[in-house]
């Protein structure tokens, strides 16, 4: 069977099934059911948030946040993430101003966020990256200083804390994913999170149409509802999220074990941190070394995947934003295999091939 960058948590199918018996008995398919209630607040208590939204998927998520805080002009943002932070503000028709990264921690670099900072500038929307925090206290600084606000890509992030708290605390709004391919996920699905009631007030609405009643609109809005049925799957996975990190870090640290002495660098996590172990990305010395690697796991079905490649400043649509680091990370950087069922012989195989194919 192919070893593939990742695949989904597969709960048993009894846990779930028992959950669509209630959906079947009461048919209420979705317009906030009770199951997606349930989520929102299991998922509260779990992330220790004040207010969280449940939607169908992170780029919703992403969409609604710009809006419900009514970003206009530029928006200041990483180019090593995935493509749907830049696409969803320039889906927004906001300008995506790309700050390079930090080399180490392949998060946007606080230091140079002051000198992109122009009359237009209305926000920062930075990833925390394969689950790594940002410097939330050097961006917090520099936006209180400009009276910017903060929205984070949350969508690697689940299950990270940062200086005890839940990582998805921090910014104005927090957006994540609940997407197949993702930690903790929902089949599709996303949220948001905040702790001011008016933004809270601002996304319910946005999310449901604009209706603030049943016969009032309170303001435009789009459908970022989910089911029951998604909430069904959430609430059935959320029960084995402790064992889904305790496995994660266990392979992730197999791994490293297994990859010492090569040229090949590790993200840097920040201290404080309680990390998720969302991603297992190395650095190669050239895109020649990745290249070579990938070709020996293809011809093994291993399929690591290019996360992120190419930098989001290389877009066809993000124009004249040059960041050299990030373009130079994303030619090396490659995310192993990593998911629930992998085994240690499997990581085995996939260490003697990367240590082989690179001639150690
Ligand atoms: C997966 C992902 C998204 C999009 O989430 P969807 O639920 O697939 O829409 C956004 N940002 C990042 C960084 C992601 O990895």
């Amino acid at each position: 069977m192919n070893i593939t960058v990742t695949k989904p948590f597969v709960p048993p199918f009894g846990e779930f099934q028992t959950y669509l018996q209630g959906v079947w008995e009461r048919e209420w398919f979705t317009n906030n059911g009770p199951l997606v209630n349930e989520l929102e607040l299991k998922l509260k208590e779990k992330l220790d948030v004040d207010h969280l939204l449940f939607l169908s998927n992170g780029t919703i998520a992403l969409q609604i946040a710009i809006r419900a805080l009514d970003l206009q002009g530029e928006i200041i943002t990483t180019p090593f993430s995935y493509v749907a932070t830049t696409s969803s503000i320039v889906w927004e028709r906001c300008k995506p101003v790309m700050v390079d990264i930090d080399v180490d921690t392949l998060n946007i670099d606080p230091s140079k966020i002051e000198q992109a900072i122009t009359p237009k500038t209305t926000a920062i929307l930075a990833t925390h990256v394969f689950g790594n925090p940002c410097d939330v206290e050097a961006i917090e600084l520099v936006a209180k200083k400009y009276g910017l606000s903060v929205i984070y890509d949350a969508a690697h992030a689940f299950g990270t804390r940062y200086k005890e708290r839940s990582l998805l605390a921090y910014g104005d709004i927090a957006t994540c994913s609940f997407h197949a391919t993702k930690l903790f996920h929902t089949i599709e699905g996303g949220a948001v999170t905040t702790s001011n009631p008016e933004i809270l007030k601002n996304m319910a609405m946005m999310r449901n149409f604009g209706h603030s009643s049943l016969t009032e609109f309170g303001g435009v809005g789009v459908n970022g509802k989910n089911s029951e049925v998604h909430a069904a799957m959430g609430l059935t996975n959320l029960k084995y999220l402790e064992d889904i990190l305790a496995v994660r870090k266990e392979l992730c640290d197999y791994y490293k074990s297994s990859l010492t002495d090569l040229p090949i660098v590790f993200q840097k996590i920040a201290p404080d941190t309680e990390y998720n172990n969302a991603y297992f990305p190395v650095i190669f010395e050239s895109e020649a070394m990745l290249l070579h690697v990938i070709e020996a796991l293809n011809l093994n079905n291993v399929y690591p995947r290019r996360y992120f490649y190419p930098s989001l400043s290389e877009l066809p649509y993000v124009h004249d934003q040059s960041s050299p680091i990030s373009e130079d990370i994303s030619r090396r950087i490659l995310c192993l295999p990593l998911y629930h069922t992998l085994s240690r012989e499997e990581v085995d195989m996939i260490c003697r091939l990367v240590k082989r194919s690179i001639r150690y």
